[in-house]
């Protein structure tokens, strides 16, 4: 949101409580960017697709590729653990997901240990990347009109009484608890919603056995991750809706780790023994803020009450993909306020 507005010219000050970057969820290790496949190309699908384009011409701009994140396609599997979800028909070259989604390539389900027999159960998408949201998020703040303040956990009422000429809330699964301090504040129709990432360190001999890609559709798995300590796998993650606590718990390991073997059954197999042994297998958890209808929420909170007063929020699942294209929308409605 600040790089938004500061891309527009405006001064921004950014008061995070926390004392480091990417705090809250977006200290998730690691992200995939996918877009949501839909039949009916619905409003989530488009807006993913939207967000896609400005992560990744950001990233190309801005990070290294290899090192803070990669454009590695995502393998799609079309599971959700019980029930195959509907065949995905192969796209015509005018429809809105050509170049998008495709059938997997043998070679890539061979990558994937997969059988040809289920390329109709995945879907590829070419697009599809990992990011490291620490350098995703500090290469956004780094410009000259926006100025950092941290460690410093503000009060609804203490931001009113600053004056600034717009005041945007961007501050994940905390938003409810804040605006819960204003006595006549809107309420919105937020969720949250804690998950564990399970992840460990792979050498040259397990990494034959994991895809080149990212996969997804039953938890993820992302693998050939360059960090101080070596190459990394990541997998999971867990989802506990309504929870608002993050801790890391052996049973979200179990959990991720059950997923993993229904995604990707050969990479499973090749963690078994490392997923057993404790200080081998690390763990992160967050949590995410959804809406009710899982769209995003990036608009004025209530013109009337609190005119000037802008909330960006509910990115769930998929913050990593669409917060620079939500910022971006919010900010020229928030440019025009301003001009007028
Ligand atoms: C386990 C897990 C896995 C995920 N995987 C992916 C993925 O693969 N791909 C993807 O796209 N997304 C993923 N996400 C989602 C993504 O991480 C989030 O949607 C995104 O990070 C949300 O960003 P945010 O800025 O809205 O909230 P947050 O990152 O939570 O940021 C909120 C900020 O507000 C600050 N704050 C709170 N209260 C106050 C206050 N009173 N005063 C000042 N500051 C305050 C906090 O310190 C924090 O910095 C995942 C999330 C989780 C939990």
């Amino acid at each position: 949101m600040a790089r938004a507005l500061a891309d527009k010219g405006w001064q921004v000050d950014v008061c995070d409580q926390a004392t480091s970057p990417a705090a809250g969820a977006s200290g998730v290790p690691i992200g995939v960017l996918s877009c949501h496949v839909s039949v009916d190309d619905n409003p989530l699908s488009q807006l993913t697709r939207a967000g896609m384009d400005r992560v990744r011409a950001f990233a190309q701009a801005h990070l290294v590729k290899g090192q803070d994140w990669l454009d590695c396609g995502v393998l799609e599997r079309r599971l959700d653990g019980h029930t195959k979800k509907k065949k995905w028909q192969p796209v015509e070259s005018d429809s809105v997901w050509h170049g998008w989604v495709q059938t997997p390539t043998r070679l890539q389900l061979a990558q994937a240990g997969l059988s040809e027999h289920s390329a109709d159960e995945q879907l590829w998408q070419a697009h599809g990347a990992w990011v490291k949201p620490l350098a995703l998020i500090e290469a956004q703040l780094n410009h000259a009109c926006i100025h950092v303040q941290r460690g410093q956990a503000l009060k609804a009422t203490e931001i009113q009484a600053l004056g600034y000429p717009a005041v945007v809330l961007a501050l994940g699964a905390h938003t409810s608890d804040f605006l819960a301090e204003l006595s006549d504040a809107p309420t919105l129709p937020l969720l949250p919603v804690a998950g564990q990432i399970s992840w460990g360190l792979h050498d040259a001999e397990q990494a034959k056995l994991f895809p080149p890609f990212a996969v997804n559709g039953f938890g993820g798995f992302v693998s050939h991750v360059p960090t101080p300590q070596g190459l990394a796998w990541y997998s999971g993650a867990t989802f506990h809706r309504g929870q608002a606590q993050a801790e890391v718990t052996v049973q979200d390991h179990a959990e991720n780790f059950l997923k993993l073997q229904q995604l990707l059954p050969q990479a499973a197999q090749a963690l078994q023994t490392q997923w057993r042994t404790p200080n081998q297998l690390q763990g992160w958890s967050g949590v995410r803020c959804t809406s009710v209808n899982r769209m995003p929420v990036a608009r004025a909170l209530d013109t009337f009450k609190l005119p000037d007063w802008y909330v960006l929020t509910a990115l769930g699942s998929r913050g990593l993909t669409l917060a620079m294209e939500c910022a971006q929308r919010l900010a020229l409605v928030i440019d025009q306020r301003l001009m007028d």
